[in-house]
């Protein structure tokens, strides 16, 4: 089957691409046509996975799903959550992102954190949620130059390498998406569109 993954960022596809076996053919917006920005104006993931892919059905046509990640720290009440890739403002930017979280973490001795993925997959007339999560902490610098977003900073429970030390393989098999993607894929497989 082809499907359609509702993002413009390339590391996403090929995480995505790594992760699902034969038979599941994954298309970029472009491969679609869609070259615009896609609507994220929502107060939580669902509401903006769902708008994501609901924009992509609405305009192609097409069965898509779309997904929506947030990195909830927890010295900071949740934030950056829903708002991580806009936390230092617009234009969206790694960098700043990083350097903002890490100066609000500078005197914070509690340094843990989880990445949440929601995953909205529109097929058909019908709709599904899928959802993952990655517990670890935020590190008090960046380390690593593999991954993108706060890649650098977060260091996944159970290891001493940050996501951007891990090999894409690697990151995948612990990773929100990761987790997100295989539940989405073993559902897709199940009910074999
Ligand atoms: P998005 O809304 O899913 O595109 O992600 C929101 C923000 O979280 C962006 O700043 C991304 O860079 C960041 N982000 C999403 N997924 C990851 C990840 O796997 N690692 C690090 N940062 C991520």
């Amino acid at each position: 089957m082809k499907i359609c993954f509702a993002t413009n960022n390339k590391k996403k596809i090929e995480e995505v691409k790594a992760a699902v076996g034969e038979g599941i053919e994954i298309v970029s917006l472009q491969e679609i046509g869609c070259h615009e920005e896609l609507p994220e104006t929502g107060d939580t993931l669902e509401h903006n996975a769902f708008q994501k892919a609901n924009y992509v059905k609405d305009h192609f046509g097409v069965d898509c799903f779309a997904d929506d990640t947030g990195l909830e720290v927890d010295a900071l009440q949740g934030a950056p959550g829903v708002y991580s890739g806009r936390y230092a403002g617009e234009p969206r930017s790694d960098e700043r992102n990083i350097d903002l979280l890490l100066k609000n973490l500078e005197h914070s001795s509690d340094r843990s954190a989880r990445f949440k993925t929601v995953i909205a997959l529109l097929i058909g007339d019908e709709k599904f949620k899928f959802e993952g999560i990655a517990e670890g902490e935020i590190m008090t610098e960046r380390i690593g130059n593999a991954g993108f977003g706060y890649d650098p900073v977060f260091t996944p429970k159970g290891f001493s390498k940050t996501f951007a030390e891990l090999t894409m393989d690697e990151k995948n098999q612990i990773s929100h998406r990761g987790k997100a993607v295989r539940a989405l894929i073993q559902f897709l497989n199940q009910r074999k569109f």
